[in-house]
């Protein structure tokens, strides 16, 4: 009981959160824009977590940032690479 009251309350604050700025296209990512909440902390191994977010923005054309996040929630770093492609 008392674990989901801290968990109901720290949700709303890690979704509002900004996590990052991409130092390309300063786009403001913040928890919602990575799906933080969809995370299954249990499923990682490694911290920091790598999460790579594709977007295009201000005309830049699509590119991949590479957010380091640890587990506290809090990005330790990020990269970004121009070059990529994405098969399914
Ligand atoms: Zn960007």
């Amino acid at each position: 009981m008392r674990e989901k009251l801290t968990a109901s309350r720290i949700r709303p604050i890690l979704i509002r959160k900004l996590l990052t700025i991409c130092p390309v296209c300063k786009k403001k990512i913040y928890g919602r824009d990575i799906d933080i909440l969809k995370i299954d902390t249990s499923k990682i191994t490694h911290w920091p977590l790598r999460y790579i977010h594709c977007h295009t923005n201000n005309d830049v054309p699509l590119h991949a940032l590479t957010i380091f996040i640890d587990s506290n929630f809090s990005v330790r770093g990020n990269e970004v690479s121009s070059f990529l492609k994405i098969e399914k």
